[in-house]
């Protein structure tokens, strides 16, 4: 079966993401804080009549951002204009997409950080100010001059991995800034409920806890554990999901009893086993396990610390005694 927590979202995913989407803040399922917040904001947004202030969205990929972007212009009734960061390569690009929004339109732009300058520099005042400056009369005696271009009242909905990788620049003209956490157990089986009933197939209520506990905390995982499970469970019995259903199903998937899966391990292990336990820096950890540094630090990681199974430490990654017993190794430093 292919890897479970790959990260890129494949067309089957988009596939069964696109009917799975939660439309309303009130069907969207946990990060309960954020959508307090934002609940307020759209609410004194309406009886301002102006736009929603710029939202700024981080977290691992599928936790929800760019549900939630859907949902704020579904909420407020506006338009929505997806693109990311990569996808624009021109300062003359970004300034199409901003021209062509109209009054309360939300913009998304995912992978915002990896805007490139230039671009990020449009973003300015059109963020602010709501106005684009345009260069005219550019020839050979330089006198070129620029003109503010009025632009409608948007809203910019900003999503990134980390935050940390914004130039402060451009994070500082968010209005709200969220950071998405991981889900619990509780919360995944509720969404796994919920899309099991989109799916239209049968999910008892062992069999959706333990595909919420081996979903690493991310609600993208879940829907396509449960689709795979659910494959499962049609092929080798009569298509409805029981908790011992879901075991064969996720141990043949090898993801483990927390979520972890190949990598995870291998990450773990390589700490343990090539470094002592560590610590160990990032690029170093990167080459021994033949992972992305990147992709270690925004996707794997996270919730390796949240699981107190590995520690950032000032000199690198370290193994904690966690790790040890949850691989069933002894630790050796007590
Ligand atoms: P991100 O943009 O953070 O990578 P997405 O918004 O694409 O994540 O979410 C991935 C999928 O997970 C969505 O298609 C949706 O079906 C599901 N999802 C995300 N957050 C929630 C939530 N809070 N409640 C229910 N389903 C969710």
């Amino acid at each position: 079966m292919a890897r479970t927590i790959e990260t890129k979202l494949t067309e089957e995913d988009k596939k069964i993401e696109g009917g799975l989407r939660p439309q309303t803040l009130k069907d969207y399922i946990g990060q309960s804080q954020i959508k307090e917040g934002l609940s307020i904001s759209i609410e004194a947004a309406k009886v301002r009549g102006d736009a929603l202030d710029h939202v700024l969205l981080y977290g691992p990929p599928g936790l929800g951002k760019t549900t939630l972007a859907g949902i704020l212009s579904n909420e407020m009734g506006t338009h929505l204009k997806v693109t990311s960061g990569p996808a624009i390569e021109k300062p003359a690009e970004m300034a199409a997409i901003l021209n062509s929004l109209q009054e309360g339109d939300l913009l998304f732009v995912d992978e915002i950080h990896r805007l490139n300058r230039q671009v990020e520099e449009v973003l300015y005042p059109a963020m602010e100010d709501f106005c684009i400056d345009v260069l005219i009369g550019k020839d050979s005696s330089s006198s070129t001059r620029s003109v503010r271009l009025p632009l409608p009242h948007f809203t910019l909905v900003g999503a990134t991995t980390r935050a940390g990788l914004l130039t402060a620049p451009l994070r500082d003209r968010f209005g709200m800034i969220y950071k998405l956490q991981f889900y619990t157990v509780p919360e995944l089986t509720q969404i796994i409920m919920g899309s099991a009933k989109k799916l239209g197939c049968e999910v008892d209520a062992g069999g959706a806890k333990e595909m919420a506990r081996r979903s690493r905390g991310t609600p993208r995982l879940a829907n396509r554990i449960l689709k795979r499970v659910r494959d499962y469970a049609l092929v080798r019995y009569d298509g409805v999901i029981t908790e011992s259903i879901a075991i064969e199903a996720l141990d043949l998937m090898a993801v483990d009893r927390m979520g972890l899966d190949h990598t995870d391990r291998n990450i773990i292990e390589t700490i343990i086993n090539k470094f002592d336990g560590g610590p160990v820096g990032l690029d170093t950890l990167a080459a021994a396990t033949g992972e992305d540094s990147g992709t270690i630090e925004d996707v794997y990681e996270p919730y390796l610390i949240m699981n107190g199974l590995i520690n950032r430490t000032p000199k690198g990654r370290v193994a904690t005694q966690n790790a040890y017993t949850h691989l069933g190794l002894k630790y050796p430093f007590d």
